[in-house]
């Protein structure tokens, strides 16, 4: 199951990102410290009441001349209603009630989905100051009075966001189901992907009031399984969402990486590598996620018998960061390959969950270091005495040994790849995570 995802929008200066900090750095276990490609930080991992979701300040993309403020807004909020389970809309007692909160929770409200109206700066505690109760006119229910501050409501703001997370599933019965993301670049066939794949019928979505995310992804079932294809960017849209802002682009493709388990980065033959998809791909892989690397519109491209090794190796060294990623050159156009696509997403899906039992993995560790002697310095040799897999998506290795310092990025690089070989962890970042012990 994927976990949810809560979005806090708002005005500029209303106190998003202090919210946020507050919501993240105190009241909540801190889960993530993934270190991002954009650099300020939107993403959070959450937990209260034994409910964990993410949390995203959109306000990482505010923008800065007031003429555009309501526009930017709106995409803000199109964002939000996108990709979020639960809307936090943050407001300021201390400006009190303005036009642009009424035009942005008119459009929440009508998206249907869950929004709370969070009250910021109420500084005092106790009764609600004259000026809160004016709130009550954007028809989002009861307002939170919260001081973010200082922390005051914050509690009461995260009882009413647990309220509306999606139910759990119960027991494992979820685990089939892959959920994947087809990021990349505009223009490289992402939507077409997407159409190709669910059928005319399907591509059909309605932007009524009401549509729930689940209506906007897509599910797929075919021999290979229960798929749910991510929809973050309006990709099924006919008009799509102006992603004009490279800000918001990889916001939205942020969001998308983070519901998903698979992630096909999709990158345009007919173009070639660009900064732009290494991007992308750096997102997904400092995610942790299973990663396919979709090479569309390969009948565009003239070739011969030697054209697919020579692309194949010009590749392999742009993405030489994530050289577990595997290839595929496909047609969105002619439908070509899109079926071994969904054996490969299943096959990465699969090592991204893999766990592995600390006996068999030592095993290895023990032949690993036997044929490679660990590295030494000043006559001193890394010992490596214990290894355990401590979580799954990625999967995460803890290395007891003796000196970090001594267990070199070179050793490490060994040690990983004798472990993807042994397993077949194919198309998967994996994690260590070094503990010394004296
Ligand atoms: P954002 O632009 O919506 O992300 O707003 P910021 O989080 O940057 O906050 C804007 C300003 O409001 C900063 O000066 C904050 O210190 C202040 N602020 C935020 N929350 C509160 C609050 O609960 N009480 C008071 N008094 N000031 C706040
Ligand atoms: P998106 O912005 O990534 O969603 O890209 P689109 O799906 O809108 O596609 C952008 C353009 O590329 C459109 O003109 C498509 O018809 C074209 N296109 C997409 N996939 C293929 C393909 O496999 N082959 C060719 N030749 N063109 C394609």
């Amino acid at each position: 199951m994927a976990k949810p995802v809560v979005a806090i929008v708002g005005r500029p200066n209303v106190g998003k990102s202090t919210l946020f900090n507050k919501l993240i750095g105190q009241r909540l276990s801190i889960v993530d410290d993934t270190p991002g490609v954009t650099r300020d930080r939107i993403y959070g991992d959450c937990e209260w009441e034994g409910r964990k979701f993410s949390l995203v300040d959109t306000g990482g993309i505010e923008p800065s001349a007031s003429d555009v403020i309501l526009s930017q807004m709106r995409a803000q909020a199109q964002l939000a209603i996108d990709a979020a389970d639960v809307i936090v809309l943050v407001t300021d007692i201390r400006s009190g009630l303005v036009a642009t909160d009424a035009d942005i929770a008119a459009m929440l409200l009508k998206s249907g989905r869950p929004v709370i109206l969070c009250v910021n700066k109420c500084d005092s505690v106790g009764e609600p100051p004259a000026d809160f109760y004016e709130f009550y006119n954007l028809g989002l229910g009861d307002p939170v009075q919260v001081s973010s501050v200082h922390g005051h409501g914050t509690g009461d703001l995260l009882d009413r966001v647990v309220e509306y997370l999606p139910a759990e599933p119960e027991g494992e019965e979820d685990g089939e189901l892959i959920r994947v993301a087809i990021i990349g670049k505009p223009n490289v066939g992402k939507s077409s992907l997407v159409n190709r794949i669910s059928g005319e019928n399907r591509c059909i979505v309605s932007d009524i009031a009401g549509t729930t995310r689940d209506a906007i992804d897509t599910e797929v079932e075919n021999a290979y399984g229960r798929f749910i294809l991510i929809d973050t960017a309006g990709l099924r849209r006919r008009n799509k969402v102006d992603d004009s802002i490279e800000k918001y682009s990889v916001i939205r493709a942020q969001m998308a990486i983070e519901r998903a388990d698979v992630c096909v980065i999709m990158i345009d033959a007919t173009v070639g590598f660009t900064d732009q998809d290494s991007k992308v791909a750096g997102l997904a892989h400092e995610a942790g996620k299973g990663c396919v690397i979709a090479v569309n519109k390969w009948d565009a491209v003239e070739k011969d018998g030697s054209t697919m090794t020579a692309y194949r190796k010009k590749l392999e060294e742009d993405f030489s960061f994530m050289s577990y990623a595997p290839f595929l050159f496909l047609s969105a156009k002619t439908g070509q390959r899109i079926d071994r696509l969904f054996e490969l997403i299943k096959h990465v899906a699969n090592s991204n969950a893999m766990r592995i039992a600390t006996g068999m993995l030592n095993d290895v560790l023990a032949q690993a270091t036997a044929r490679v002697q660990p590295p030494t310095d000043k006559g001193k040799r890394l010992k490596i005495y214990y290894m355990t897999q401590a979580s799954t998506k990625p999967p995460t290795f803890v290395c007891f040994v003796n000196s970090a310092e001594l267990f070199h990025f070179s050793y490490q690089r060994y040690l990983e790849n004798r472990i993807r070989e042994t397993f077949g962890l194919e198309g998967t970042p994996v994690r260590f995570i070094i503990r010394e012990r004296g």
